[in-house]
C-alpha cells in the first residue's frame, strides 16, 4: 500500500468496516461493550478505556505524525495536562517563553501547586536553554511556530540538548500540522496538538491529541487517559477522521493564501512589520525551511497603534473578528486584548505583543477575495 501523506490520511485507521463494508468508520456511540464470558471480549470493555472510533482516529494521527501511537483527549489543554502528569512533584520542566497562553496558565496556576517546577526560556537561545536546565529537568517543551509572533525554534538541536541532559523534548505542533512539520522525525519524543485548530479544520470540534514513538510513553499516556478520564467523545473522533482526509488540500490552500496575504502586507505602507516564517525576511526563515515542508496559514501584522488596528479590524468584510485559528474560514484577532490579554502588560510589550498587532488565521477562501479584503482594510487604516 502506498504511503504518501494523503493516502495515509484517507486509509490508515479508515479501512472499510469488517462487519458491514461501511466506507466510513462507524460512530460507536456507546459507553460499554457486551462480553461473551468473564474475561472474554473483543478488545473493548468500557468506553473511557477504549472506543473503536477513537482507536481508529488514534491510529490515523499516529501515522500522520510518524509516531507509533497516539492518545486522544477532550481538548488540547487536557492533552498537555496529560503530558505533565508523566512527571512527579519535584521534577522541573522548561517551557518556551512564548508558549500558548493556556499552557503557561496550566503550569503557572495549577501544576505548580502540585509540585511541578517550571521556568520559561527563549527556545531560540540555546545557551540560555542550557543555562536553565537543572539536574531535575525532565522535559523541554517548545512550540514552533509560536503564537502570535511566529518565532521558530530548532527542533533537532533542542532534541539533542534535551537528550544530552537526560530529558525529553515535547513539541506543540498545532500551528504547522503534521502536513508541514513532523517533530518526531526530527528527534522530538512527544508531539501534541490542539486538534481544535488545523486537524479539525472546520471550527466545530474542541479536541487534543498526543503522539509518541516509544512504547513506554504510549503505555503511560494511555494509562493517564483512562485513569484521569479527559477523553473525547466518539463523535468528535469521527469528525476528526473526516477532517484529516482533506488536511493536505486544506494546508496547501492555507499556505498559498497566507503567503499572498503576507506578501501584500509586506508591500503595503500601513504595515510596519509582517510576521510569517515563509518570508525570507523572517529571522528564522532558514531554520523554518530546514524543518518545515511549508509555512502554514498564520500571519501577524504590526499596524503601529491600537486605533489603526481597530480601523483595520472593523473594515474587514470577508475575514471575521474571532479567537481561534486553523479553520476553513479566515479569522482576525487582536492578541493584546483578546487571546493574550491574560499575560501581564509589561511581559506582552517585552515580547512584541503590542496594541497595533493583528493576528490573521488565513482560511481557504479564494485568494483574490482575501487579498481584496486585506488590501481594502489596510487602505482604511491610514498611514
Ligand atoms: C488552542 C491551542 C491550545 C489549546 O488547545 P484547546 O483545544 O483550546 O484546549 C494549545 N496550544 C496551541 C498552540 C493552541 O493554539
Amino acid at each position: 500500500m502506498p504511503r504518501g501523506f494523503s493516502t495515509k490520511a484517507i486509509h490508515i485507521g479508515q479501512e472499510p468496516d469488517a462487519l458491514t463494508g461501511s466506507m466510513t468508520v462507524p460512530l460507536y456511540q456507546t459507553s460499554t461493550f457486551a462480553q461473551e464470558a468473564i474475561g472474554k471480549h473483543k478488545g473493548f470493555e468500557y468506553a473511557r478505556t477504549n472506543n473503536p472510533t477513537r482507536a481508529a482516529w488514534e491510529r490515523n494521527i499516529a501515522a500522520l505524525e510518524e509516531g507509533t501511537d497516539a492518545i486522544a483527549f477532550s481538548s488540547g489543554m487536557a492533552a498537555i495536562d496529560a503530558i505533565a502528569r508523566l512527571f512527579n512533584a519535584g521534577d522541573h520542566i522548561l517551557l518556551a517563553e512564548d508558549m500558548y497562553g493556556g499552557t503557561f496558565r496550566l503550569f503557572d496556576t495549577v501544576l505548580s501547586r502540585h509540585g511541578i517546577a517550571f521556568d520559561t526560556v527563549d527556545m531560540r537561545d540555546l545557551r540560555a536553554v542550557e543555562r536553565m536546565i537543572r539536574p531535575t529537568t525532565k522535559l523541554l517543551f517548545t512550540e514552533t511556530p509560536t503564537n502570535p509572533l511566529m518565532t521558530i525554534s530548532d527542533i533537532a538541536t533542542l532534541a539533542q540538548v534535551a537528550h544530552a541532559h537526560g530529558a525529553l523534548l515535547a513539541v506543540d505542533n498545532t500551528f504547522a500540522s503534521p502536513y508541514f512539520q513532523q517533530p518526531l522525525t526530527l528527534g522530538a519524543d512527544i508531539v501534541v496538538h490542539s486538534a481544535t485548530k488545523y486537524l479539525g479544520g472546520h471550527s466545530d470540534v474542541v479536541h487534543g491529541v498526543v503522539v509518541v514513538r516509544s512504547q513506554d510513553l504510549a503505555e503511560r499516556l494511555h494509562f493517564i487517559q483512562n485513569t484521569v478520564g479527559a477523553i473525547p467523545s466518539p463523535f468528535d473522533c469521527w469528525l476528526l477522521l473526516r477532517s484529516v482526509k482533506t488536511l493536505a488540500l486544506r494546508m496547501e490552500q492555507h499556505q498559498r493564501n497566507a503567503l499572498a496575504v503576507a506578501q501584500l502586507c509586506q508591500s503595503h505602507p500601513a504595515v510596519k512589520q509582517v510576521y510569517y516564517p515563509g518570508l525570507p525576511s523572517h529571522p528564522q526563515h532558514e531554520i523554518a525551511q530546514r524543518q518545515m515542508r511549508g509555512f502554514s496559514g498564520m500571519v501577524s501584522i504590526e499596524l503601529g497603534s491600537r486605533a489603526r488596528a481597530e480601523r483595520f479590524l472593523t473594515s474587514l468584510q470577508v475575514i471575521t473578528l474571532a479567537e481561534s485559528l486553523g479553520g476553513v474560514e479566515s479569522l482576525a484577532c487582536h492578541p493584546d486584548t483578546m487571546t493574550h490579554a491574560s499575560i501581564p502588560e509589561p511581559i506582552r510589550r517585552a515580547r512584541g505583543i503590542t496594541e497595533g498587532l493583528v493576528r490573521l488565521s488565513i482560511g481557504i477562501e479564494d485568494t483574490e477575495d482575501l487579498i481584496e479584503d486585506v488590501r481594502h482594510a489596510l487602505d482604511c487604516c491610514g498611514e
